[in-house]
């Protein structure tokens, strides 16, 4: 992916899929994913929040709000201040759920990536508390059984809420008639 070494600027030969060696300082450059963050959004009624994307990749196309992790921030942290800049509330009681691994392709560079789905179990409608940030076009609460999932913009993403709403409508289901 990269061709250059970050430390003098000679070129990169690869070596296995993920270490990449300088042909003139012999640095080791090591691919890894770039870490990022989604939440699942659920309220009681299981209705799911979903954004609506501004911007390329996949402009248009629903997605769980989230964005990259920032140097120095854990993955709490970078998924409440992503869902602060998003949707303008200060979510704080989330829970881990699972990783994904993914790729993201950005200006024609594709980055491999891993996703940590947290999720949060609201009360009430947060709709109206929502100020969506500059880049989603719309935040849209929907019933779990009518999830677009073909509108869905990432594959994995589509993975994390089939996994969570399995898990946890199942589960809601079984608690009521307990
Ligand atoms: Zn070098």
């Amino acid at each position: 992916m990269f061709k250059f070494c970050p430390k003098c600027g000679g070129s990169l030969a690869k070596k296995t899929k993920t270490l990449f060696v300088c042909t003139q300082c012999e640095f080791h450059f090591y691919q890894n994913p770039k870490p990022s963050n989604a939440l699942i959004i659920i309220n009681t009624n299981s209705d799911v929040l979903l954004v609506k994307r501004k911007f390329e990749p996949k402009k248009g196309f629903w997605d769980l709000p989230g964005g990259f992790i920032e140097i120095n921030e854990t993955l709490e942290e970078s998924t409440i201040r992503e869902i602060k800049e998003e949707l303008g509330v200060k979510i704080e009681n989330i829970k881990y759920f699972k990783s994904y691994a993914d790729t993201y392709s950005y200006k024609g560079v594709n980055f491999p990536t891993i996703c940590a789905v947290f999720y949060t179990i609201t009360k009430n409608n947060i709709l109206p508390k929502i100020k969506i940030g500059d880049d989603i076009l719309e935040a849209k609460l929907f019933k779990s059984k009518a999830i677009p999932f073909d509108k869905i913009a990432f594959k994995t993403m589509r993975m994390a809420l089939r996994d969570f709403l399995s898990s946890y409508v199942n589960k809601a289901t079984k608690n009521d008639k307990n």
